[in-house]
């Protein structure tokens, strides 16, 4: 501590501030130990074509159960990953996995989340083209996911960090778009591959009239850009309606299916074959 605040400021003592302290301490040191024995593990939640509400993709999920603790959210573990520089061997772990999990998946493409952190070290894309090639992945079935961030505070490094990426293959996909600044410039300067709207936009949906009206207006800016958009936390379908209304092509949500395990996701199309359920 005192090396934190040892910049000639004066903290006074507070018990509490040592025991968060302390807790974060103490949790950073079990995420350590859990990424080193492989224990983070991946669950992958259907993404559905909006027409014919297939599956036809999965995004991977980093799930972590803390020993003595049960469940962490990744709202709570990944930032202190990032903070710590453990995100690139979690990210990379959670990349592995899911691309091993995929070859029994021939048709579905992958959605990988990627930090800040990650995508500013210039090696990045050589970890990933290694684990594609080790794990025999098609790097066209391969979409990560970033958020405006880092494309905000450094956008001369990320345009490289961008092209460079590009060059392996994979595609990239702007999450969580309207829970920010989500501006029309950054839109146009960077050349992603698919819009994520942000769960947010499509909570609202039915709770007040303007929703509608500001989702038709997001996916008619990506349409008018020639990005493909996906809808994140769709629940109901009064939300789908108005989603495949709007144009969405791809829709993610509770209401198609939770995040689950590799198991689970095998069983849903053992029973809803991809064959028995296309429709026109
Ligand atoms: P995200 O990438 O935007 O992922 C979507 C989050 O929304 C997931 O939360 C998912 O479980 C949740 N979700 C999906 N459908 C619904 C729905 O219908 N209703 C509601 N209420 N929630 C829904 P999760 O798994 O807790 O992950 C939270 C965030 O943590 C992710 O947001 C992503 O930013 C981050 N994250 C997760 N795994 C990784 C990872 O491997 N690497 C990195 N860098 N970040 C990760
Ligand atoms: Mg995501
Ligand atoms: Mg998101
Ligand atoms: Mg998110």
């Amino acid at each position: 501590c005192a090396k934190e605040e040892g910049r000639g400021r004066w903290t006074r003592y507070d018990p509490a501030m040592d025991e968060e302290r302390e807790e974060r301490n103490n949790m950073e040191l079990d995420l350590r130990e859990a990424i080193e024995r492989q224990e983070i593990s991946v669950a992958f939640q259907p993404v559905v074509d909006a027409r014919s509400l297939d599956m036809v993709g999965v995004e991977a999920l980093a799930r972590w159960t803390r020993k003595g603790h049960g469940n962490v959210p990744p709202d709570v573990f990944i930032p202190i990953a990032e903070s710590t520089g453990l995100i690139d061997q979690l990210g990379l772990c959670v990349l592995r996995n899911a691309c091993l999990a995929l070859r029994q998946w021939p048709d579905l493409s992958l959605a990988v989340n990627v930090s800040p952190g990650q995508f500013r070290d210039p090696a990045f894309a050589t970890y990933v083209e290694d684990v594609l090639h080790d794990t025999g992945t098609d790097a066209s079935r391969i979409t990560l996911e970033m958020t405006e961030t880092y494309f905000i505070q450094n956008p001369a490094r990320a345009r490289g960090a961008l092209e460079r990426l590009k060059q392996t293959g994979v595609k990239i996909a702007l999450d969580d778009f309207g829970s920010g600044f989500s501006s029309v410039g950054y839109l146009r300067q960077f050349h992603f591959d698919r819009m994520k709207i942000d769960r947010s936009l499509v909570e609202s949906l039915g709770q007040n009239d303007r929703a509608l009206d500001v989702l038709k207006a997001t996916v008619s800016l990506a349409r008018a850009l020639d990005i493909p958009v996906t809808a994140e936390g769709v629940e109901t379908d009064v939300q789908v309606s108005a989603l495949k209304l709007a144009g969405c092509d791809l829709l993610q949500g509770y209401f198609f299916g939770r995040p689950m395990s590799e198991r689970e996701i095998a069983a849903r199309r053992g029973v809803q074959p991809v064959s028995l359920s296309k429709r026109a």
